[in-house]
């Protein structure tokens, strides 16, 4: 997915409302940008980017009616010996919802595709809970910020920008690194302790054990010298905000042994996690939205094996989309919105490729394997609906232009309709009248 400018585009049109947009490029979904180019965040430029290939309305490649390539992809999704439903993140609340509807009239596996779906111990949160705040709350009242094991700038490109950089109302603040990455260069206010990525959680379990008093000293001279610095820091600040990323957190451990710091932490002085999602890696800014959705109506944010609101079975890293997907476990995959790349990199490197339907307003680059393509309206620019920040704050989208194309509540609708007249459910059938008793 590469979104090029393209000429002959209505921009006057979306730059006289720019005001009041908000960006779905990532998780952030930023509120505050002037306007839809040269933003200064090169994601967002990609995401408002007039696409060089609006998605078209096809079957197999061939230009089609919507109502024709409607019918084609409700006859593949009916047909089909197990279907995924994927995407999803680049959508607001009410597609996902629909979306869903479909997948439980399919009885359909369902995943978003990103990071934290994929681990073996599934999301940190389903087992230890966390601590956490609002990005605003970091912004005005943290005095130390730890980033831990994690770097802002890379997955949410203006994180920092919004919600660090900014003077709090009451005094300064202090930051620290811990871990490989350095995040920004050292000052007199910011100081990176340098830890080899296995020293990540370590450290994080020795600066518990120190602040609970249980005498645990670490024989490693790098990591004492680490907690050393962290516990004088603690002891300083007022209020301490530790930024994690799944991105960066392949066990899992992570963020599990940061829960459990934080909480420690919270027994002792206002302290708060702030988890950061997929980021830009999410395919677009509502992961935290479809993963609040699926949790609602399936227990878990995603992995799910078989949609069914009276009881989902949750398969982190088995029903996985990337993994169902490259298994060749699924044969018919439901993509709505723009894609996650590992997505993306699971259908074209699929040994048995999956018949996709797609949903979308992008053409993907290169070209990947589609069997039904249903182009809507523009994501960015012409759709409205509600998305959800990472921190849980509802973000109301604000469309720039009305939509030229259906868009995709429509067409899910439509599609919806589709399945229920090809595979009827009990609401939509007719009682059969009463023939009495010899019949
Ligand atoms: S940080 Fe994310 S939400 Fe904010 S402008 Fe950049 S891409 Fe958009």
């Amino acid at each position: 997915m590469n979104p090029g400018k393209a000429a002959g585009t209505n921009e006057s049109a979306a730059t006289a409302s720019a005001a009041h947009l908000v960006c779905g490029g990532c998780g952030l979904l930023c509120d505050d940008l002037a306007g839809t180019s040269d933003t200064g965040c090169a994601a967002a430029d990609a995401w408002f980017g007039i696409p060089a290939q609006p998605a078209a309305t096809t079957v197999d490649g061939q230009p089609a009616t919507i109502d024709a390539a409607v019918n084609a992809a409700a006859h593949r999704l009916t047909n089909a010996r197990r279907v995924l439903l994927t995407g999803l993140t680049s959508v607001p609340l009410e597609p996902v919802r629909l979306a869903c509807q479909i997948a439980e009239r399919l009885t359909a596996a369902v995943d978003a595709g990103t990071a934290d779906t994929a681990l073996l111990t599934g999301p940190t949160i389903t087992r230890v809970g966390e601590v956490t705040a609002a990005f605003e709350e970091l912004r005005d009242r943290a005095d130390l910020v730890i980033f831990w094991g994690c770097n802002p700038a890379a997955s949410h490109p203006r994180f920092l920008e919004r919600f660090v950089q900014p003077a709090r109302p009451t005094g300064g603040r202090q930051t620290m690194s811990v871990g490989p990455q350095q995040v920004v260069p050292p000052t007199a206010h910011h100081s990176h302790l340098s830890l080899a990525a296995d020293q990540i959680v370590p450290a994080a379990r020795l600066l518990q054990a120190s602040l609970e008093g249980h005498g645990i000293t670490p024989t490693d001279d790098p990591l004492a010298a680490t907690i050393s610095k962290l516990n004088a820091a603690v002891d300083a600040a007022s209020c301490i905000g530790i930024v994690t990323s799944t991105r960066d957190d392949p066990s899992g451990l992570t963020a599990w042994s940061l829960g459990q710091l934080v909480r420690a932490l919270a027994h002792r002085k206002p302290a708060f996690q702030i988890p950061l999602g997929a980021g830009t890696a999410g395919g677009g800014g509502n992961a935290a939205g479809f993963a609040a959705s699926c949790s609602w109506r399936y227990g878990a944010p995603g992995a799910i094996a078989a949609a069914d609101r009276d009881g989902s079975e949750f398969q982190p890293a088995e029903a996985d989309a990337v993994r169902l997907i490259s298994r060749g476990e699924v044969d018919c995959v439901l993509a709505v919105g723009r894609l996650a790349p590992p997505i993306e990199a699971a259908l074209t490197a699929a040994a048995v490729a999956p018949s996709v339907i797609r949903i979308t307003d992008i053409t993907p680059e290169p070209a990947a394997v589609t069997t039904v393509m249903l182009g809507t309206a523009s994501l960015a620019r012409a759709t409205t609906g509600t998305m959800l920040r990472e921190d849980g704050r509802l973000m109301q989208l604000q469309p720039l232009m009305a939509p030229k194309k259906p868009t995709v509540d429509q067409l899910l609708i439509k599609l919806k309709q589709a399945i229920d007249a090809i595979r009827p459910t009990a609401s939509t059938l007719q009682p059969a009248a009463f023939s009495g008793e010899s019949s």
